[in-house]
């Protein structure tokens, strides 16, 4: 089974969703998406490295804002 990464449209944070789902569900805040207009950040993943790219996503985001926050 492989996976992608979309942008939630709502609050802008990366969901896994099944590739070939017409629609995911955000796990930050709920809301429904439909992928065909969300925008993709990754595809063709494996169930095993979703959890990867997702913590990837995630630190890189929090490194961004320390950086921001020290200046
Ligand atoms: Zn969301």
């Amino acid at each position: 089974m492989l996976y992608r990464i979309l942008l939630c449209r709502k609050c802008g944070q990366p969901c896994a969703s099944q590739e070939g789902s017409k629609t995911f569900t955000c796990a930050y805040c709920g809301s429904r998406n439909e992928a065909s207009r969300s925008v993709r950040i990754f595809e063709h993943l494996d169930s095993k490295d979703v959890p990867a790219v997702l913590a990837k996503l995630k630190s890189a985001r929090a490194s961004k804002h320390a950086s921001t926050k020290t200046d």
